[in-house]
């Protein structure tokens, strides 16, 4: 596998419009506009920082993975997510050294991006995202 850069640092809030006001308004970064994945339970934005980007993600319902999560830790850094070159590759190689996925077959995240995730009990408590775009 090829990791190729850190592609984004995802960032749970409570709203993506206050959170906004931090990310945006105080730090100058781009709003980029937001983005529902239903199939997640979240509502998404971006903003490019170099060649890397700050995610912000609200839920869309009390059910959702990010509202379990700041149920449990409360707003902060959830995931960071590594670009890397064949995600499909990336994950049938991680599987043969035995590393704990979530994800088995990439799903299809915000942007269209090619995601899987890795299971935190096997990156030192640090949920981590593979994505190919
Ligand atoms: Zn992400």
């Amino acid at each position: 596998m090829k990791i190729l850069k850190i592609d984004h640092i995802g960032i749970a809030v409570n709203s993506i419009e206050s959170g906004k006001k931090f990310w945006s308004d105080v730090l100058g970064l781009d709003f980029e506009g937001a983005e529902t994945v239903e199939a997640q339970k979240v509502k998404t934005a971006f903003f490019p920082v170099g060649g890397s980007e700050v995610e912000l993600l609200e839920s869309t319902a009390p059910d959702g993975p990010i509202a379990k999560y700041i149920e449990k830790k409360g707003e902060g850094i959830q995931h960071i997510a590594f670009r890397v070159d064949d995600i499909e590759n990336s994950l049938a190689e991680l599987k043969q050294k035995g590393v704990r996925l979530i994800d088995e077959t990439p799903r299809i995240g915000a942007g269209g991006a090619k995601i899987a995730f890795l299971h935190p009990k096997a990156t030192s408590g640090v949920l981590v995202e593979l994505c190919e775009r």
